[in-house]
């Protein structure tokens, strides 16, 4: 087995703190990665906090991991020691379930196994995630970062960025598309970047006037405070596309509104809430709302490509494990720009 230094939460209640565990010694398909940089998601605080519910302990956060290979099992083929990798929202799945076969691994049969607050396949072993020294991963789950990127403003690719490029692409996005991302956090600013790479003219959509300037420097063409009502009035049915990466309950009729004839809600942010939805606002423009799981092993691939491609990577607050408490709570607060990434070697 393998020794690690982790930082955990014992309970919904309790602040993250030193956990020391154990990785599992390496299978012949296993990466050993030394974890350098570990980006804090959304997601991290409503698991650790339960409020989706179902929340395991002790639980390691963290699911946007970037670090070294240290060490291969014998049947590795994609790694070797030295090169810099990536691991992501899973670890593992089924593999042999038509989305498995599709490389869309997110939606398997039996689920997927996520990195953290979960059972591994073996439904004993408890999932651990990125708040560590070290993690050990199947090589299909694990990913070439290009050395040219600063790895710190890569590790929210591993989540932030597959989870909006993904219903970016499957939408379809193109030059000239009239795109409204929802949200300015770790999500939304990532979805910004992406929109306006792939050439559409983006409008922020944000609860924050303070974020203005931000979001045009993020390359938004158009900025549009969501709760000045007079303001989203002049902008209903005027989008091809409006991605909702919102953390906190909100209503998502004041989004679909703003969607032309066959316009599409892509829903990716998971507040706790169970909104209500009127269908006469779904019936007009034929309105269309899609949800989005992160997205899957060959696509994630493909998305790191396109970042080294096209300079990509997200603008960070790098911070020291220590600080992990205080951050959930700026956070919570609306007061990061845009994401919290750990340096790793603040826990050796
Ligand atoms: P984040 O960095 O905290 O950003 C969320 C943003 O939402 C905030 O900065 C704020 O932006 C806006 N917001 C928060 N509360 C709001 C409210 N009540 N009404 C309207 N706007 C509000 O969070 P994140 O890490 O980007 O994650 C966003 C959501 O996506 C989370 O729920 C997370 O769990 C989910 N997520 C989903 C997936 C997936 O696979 N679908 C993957 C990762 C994360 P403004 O200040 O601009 O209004
Ligand atoms: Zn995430
Ligand atoms: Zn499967």
């Amino acid at each position: 087995m393998i020794p690690v230094k982790a930082y955990a939460a014992k309970s919904a209640a309790s602040n993250l703190a030193p956990f020391n565990f154990e990785r599992r010694d390496l299978r012949e398909q296993d990466v050993l990665i030394e974890i350098l940089f570990s980006g804090v998601c959304h997601s991290d605080v409503h698991q650790v906090r339960d409020e989706w519910g179902g929340s395991m302990y002790p639980m390691v956060p963290g699911h946007e991991i970037v670090g070294k290979v240290i060490k291969v099992g014998s049947g590795v083929t994609k790694f070797s020691p030295g090169q810099t990798a990536g691991v992501g929202v899973m670890v593992d799945s089924c593999r042999e379930c038509k989305p498995c076969r599709q490389h869309m691994e997110q939606y398997c049969a039996e689920g997927m196994t996520g990195t953290y607050n979960g059972y591994e396949r073996d439904k004993t072993t408890m999932a651990q995630g990125g708040y560590s020294t070290q993690i050990v991963c199947d090589e299909r789950w694990v990913y070439h970062i290009s050395d040219s990127l600063d790895l710190a403003g890569v590790a929210p690719l591993l989540c932030a960025g597959i989870t909006t490029y993904s219903p970016l692409k499957y939408a379809n996005v193109k030059t000239g598309d009239k795109v409204a991302v929802a949200g300015l956090g770790g999500l939304g600013h990532m979805a910004v970047k992406f929109a306006v790479a792939m050439g559409a003219e983006v409008t922020m959509l944000s609860t924050s006037p303070s974020k203005e300037a931000d979001a045009k420097k993020l390359g938004a063409h158009h900025f549009v405070l969501s709760t000045d009502e007079g303001a989203m009035k002049k902008i209903e049915s005027h989008f091809a596309v409006v991605l909702d990466a919102v953390s906190g309950n909100h209503d998502y009729e004041i989004y679909l509104k703003l969607l032309d004839v066959s316009g599409k809600l892509l829903v990716v942010g998971l507040p706790k809430d169970e909104p209500k939805l009127n269908p006469f606002e779904l019936i007009k423009n034929r309105r269309c709302i899609i949800g989005s799981m992160i997205g899957g092993t060959v696509e994630t691939q493909e998305m790191l490509d396109f970042c080294a491609e096209k300079n990509i990577v997200a603008d960070v607050e790098v911070i020291s494990m220590e600080y992990i408490n205080e951050a959930y709570e700026r956070m919570i607060r609306n007061d990061v720009k845009y994401r919290f990434v750990i340096d790793m070697a603040s826990l050796k």
